[in-house]
């Protein structure tokens, strides 16, 4: 028989938990207490949920990777107490935060949802019950005994997301993110329509293991007409930097121009990791299709395929936390560690 499904909500703020300050106006967390009482359609689910609250619940304009660590914390040390997790988070930064999870958490068997709302959970056109309610039934499923999913995924506006293939689109809509490069995995309408072909396989039954190691030495350049040498020369020279993400145009492409080239070869000789992600939110980086690109394969510039920048800065911070032999960085960035990029 079956066992129940035991979830862990843990609740990180966000609009999905705040309240409207009488004086002010501005929205403002409110106790986790509270969250609960909104919805007693939690206790008609088929599911045990606990729930844990960070003590002071923040903005996720506030998150860092030190909140990175303390979630990845949080699952780890009810990693085997539960059969699958919850976050209620901002929306503003879920996408960093489901990338940063999904690398951290490694060799990861279980459902790690991220969610949370546009409208607060008192609002009478809350968007926050469908989204939580549909993430607890997603990590409730089990087959075997075993959970369905088993990657570190985002839920909102009726669509199940591999998380490090978010990005966030609307400061507006329901449906606030998409995945450009990556079909979703759940559609919910009056079925849940599986892709279950699109999972992550299970590669190893290796143990969980969580890394909290980032390294913050990185940055992100977005290409502009008409951007100066003098910025680029600023940003690079800038010390103790050792990664940047250069969000390029179409396919991977930047100008010619020879001081562009020549501070991106000295940059990349003095040990700096160069990435190449593309502005478009669709479709990827493919060095050497066109002029544009060619002296930036040949400097050794990685590719980011299609990566989202998102995944991009985060996989860079988590690469770098390993220390790992820069001879290896390249090739191990341009492999795909979680689903995150075509390769
Ligand atoms: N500013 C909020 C946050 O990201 C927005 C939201 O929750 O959707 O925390």
């Amino acid at each position: 028989m079956q066992s129940k499904a035991k979830i862990l909500l843990v609740y990180t703020g966000g609009t999905i938990g705040m309240s409207k300050d009488f004086e002010t106006g501005a929205l403002k967390a409110f106790d986790f207490g509270q969250l609960l009482q909104h919805i007693p359609e939690l206790k008609l689910l088929d599911c045990e949920i606990e729930s844990v609250s960070f003590e002071t619940p923040i903005d996720s304009s506030n998150v860092d990777p030190e909140i990175w660590g303390k979630l990845a914390s949080i699952i780890e040390s009810n990693y085997l107490k539960y059969d699958g997790f919850i976050v209620l988070h901002g929306s503003d930064t879920m996408a960093y935060t489901a990338s940063a999870l999904s690398f951290m958490l490694e060799n990861l068997a279980k459902p790690v949802i991220l969610t949370g709302s546009q409208l607060p959970i008192g609002d009478l056109r809350t968007d926050a019950k469908e989204n939580l309610i549909t993430a607890i039934q997603l990590a409730s499923l089990k087959e075997n005994n075993t959970s369905v999913i088993q990657e570190v995924c985002l839920y909102f506006g009726y669509k199940l997301y591999r998380g490090n293939r978010t990005i966030k689109v609307s400061a507006e809509l329901f449906s606030a993110f998409t995945s450009p490069n990556f079909p979703c995995l759940v559609e919910s309408g009056v079925n849940l329509k599986w892709n279950k072909h699109l999972f992550l396989p299970l590669e190893n039954q290796a143990e969980f293991k969580v890394q909290c190691s980032f390294d913050t030495n990185v940055t992100i350049i977005k290409l502009f007409p008409g951007i100066c040498e003098k910025v680029i020369t600023a940003i690079l020279s800038i010390p103790g930097l050792k990664g940047v993400i250069i969000e390029t145009y179409g396919s991977g492409n930047a100008t010619t121009a020879d001081w562009f080239i020549q501070l991106i070869q000295t940059a990349i000789k003095k040990g700096i990791h160069v990435v190449n992600v593309t502005q478009c939110s669709g479709g990827s980086v493919n060095m050497g299709q066109y002029e544009t690109s060619h002296e930036m394969k040949a400097a050794g510039v990685i590719s980011g395929s299609d990566i989202t920048t998102e995944a991009a800065i985060t996989k860079l911070m988590y690469l770098l936390g390993k220390n790992m032999p820069s001879k290896d960085f390249k090739t191990v960035f341009e492999t795909s560690l979680r689903g995150e990029m075509t390769e």
